[in-house]
């Protein structure tokens, strides 16, 4: 003799089974968009053509600007690299700089 399944927990049961068995899928998706775009190298032809440097410091025309700072940078707050609308692709340091620097609106 089987004891009846109430259909709410029929459905509940179905749901769990159903995330348990999609969750390794979730985070092979979700890891690659985690990870950290590789960093722009500053001897590159795309980083050389804006003067693109990795310390703002070293850059006499900065005028104390940064790439945390700018406009294009899409970095988290703190974080020591991030992407630029300039550079699909790849990370550039908060601390860099370049002469496409634009104040944030
Ligand atoms: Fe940095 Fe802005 Fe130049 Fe991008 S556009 S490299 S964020 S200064």
């Amino acid at each position: 003799m089987t004891r009846p399944v109430c259909p709410g927990r029929r459905a509940l049961l179905r749901r769990l089974a159903l995330g348990v068995s999609l969750a390794p899928v979730a985070m092979a998706t979700l890891r690659p968009a985690l990870a950290a775009a590789p960093l722009l190298p500053p001897d590159s032809n795309e980083a050389r053509a804006v003067h693109y440097v990795e310390d703002a410091s070293a850059a006499k025309a900065s005028g104390g600007n940064s790439c945390a700072t700018c406009g294009l940078y899409q970095g988290a707050g703190g974080a020591t690299q991030g992407p630029c609308q300039l550079f699909p692709g790849k990370d550039v340091k908060a601390a860099g700089w370049c002469s496409s620097w634009v104040g944030q609106m």
